[in-house]
């Protein structure tokens, strides 16, 4: 009986219209799309937080038409012609055809509650947010713009990890963005880090758990190695929600867990701090 309905169940949900409802992944709620997307892709249910768009993030975070896109003309190459189950030159090809030509991060200069700042948001949909040379040469040259403009930076996370299509090539990335971050420190500007769901690899084990303020969408996946791996490697069972944004907070490797429809504000709060200390510090 209980197996019949759910049957019928599914089949009722195949045949509803597509794009009008769509279904909670956390508490399995059926939703009106509409609804969903006025609350900013989170669950009016649970709050869950749905995946969205760099455009999207750009939208939500700084003021309207204030973000002035940066080093779009870099574009990847495949240095190693690289081919595991397809080929990486036709993995790029597949990924730029539904992006407009853009790299798994958009980089930019923008005004949040008319504070300026240099916003990078990562972009899942091209190659899982990967970290390529591009990733890591934009974040590079963004930094620099911080840096002469005096700016603090902003990295919305998104991402699997190094590409790793490019080995060694991306796994350098990983000190490259490090060390501008580190010249970013030593002039006093401040890095603010935001991690969503997911940041992981070698995304996470470089800058975007080097911010000055680390923030993080709830329930957000922040790891580097995935769970099963360690479960693997350690021969013990993980606890629960271990490498989600509550277990970090609680653990001291985040500041601060903020949902999305909160984020533009409180990202104005900090900024405004830095800036604040930091006209303190020079009339001082
Ligand atoms: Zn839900």
């Amino acid at each position: 009986m209980a197996d019949n309905d759910k049957a019928a169940g599914s089949t009722k949900r195949r045949e509803m219209p597509d794009g009008i409802w769509l279904k909670c992944p956390d508490c399995g709620e059926i939703l009106y799309r509409k609804e969903v997307v006025r609350n900013r892709w989170v669950c009016p249910k649970c709050s869950h937080h749905f995946r969205i768009s760099a455009d999207d993030y750009i939208e939500l975070l700084v003021d309207p038409g204030s973000f002035e896109e940066y080093f779009q003309d870099i574009a990847p190459v495949d240095a190693l012609g690289f081919r595991d189950t397809a080929k990486y030159s036709d993995r790029l090809r597949n990924a730029q055809n539904g992006n407009r030509g853009r790299e798994a991060v958009r980089t930019g200069r923008a005004l949040i509650e008319q504070n300026e700042v240099c916003l990078a948001v990562m972009d899942f949909s091209f190659l899982g947010g990967s970290m390529g040379s591009v990733v890591g040469e934009k974040l590079a040259r963004l930094t620099q713009t911080a840096l002469e403009g005096e700016l603090p930076l902003l990295i919305v996370s998104c991402s699997g990890g190094a590409r790793m299509q490019e080995g060694i090539l991306s796994l350098m990335q990983m000190a490259k963005t490090a060390a501008q971050l580190a010249r970013l420190a030593e002039r006093g500007l401040p890095f603010i880090s935001i991690l969503t769901h997911p940041t992981t690899g070698g995304v996470s084990a470089s800058f975007a758990t080097l911010g000055d303020v680390i923030l993080a969408e709830p329930k957000a996946l922040v790891g580097f190695a995935g769970p099963r791996v360690i479960e693997q490697t350690i021969q013990q069972e993980l606890p629960p929600g271990f490498q989600r944004s509550e277990f970090l907070l609680e653990h001291g490797m985040i500041d601060r867990i903020v949902a999305r429809n909160e984020l533009r504000s409180t990202l104005s709060q900090l900024i405004r701090f830095f800036n604040d200390a930091r006209q303190t510090r020079q009339l001082g």
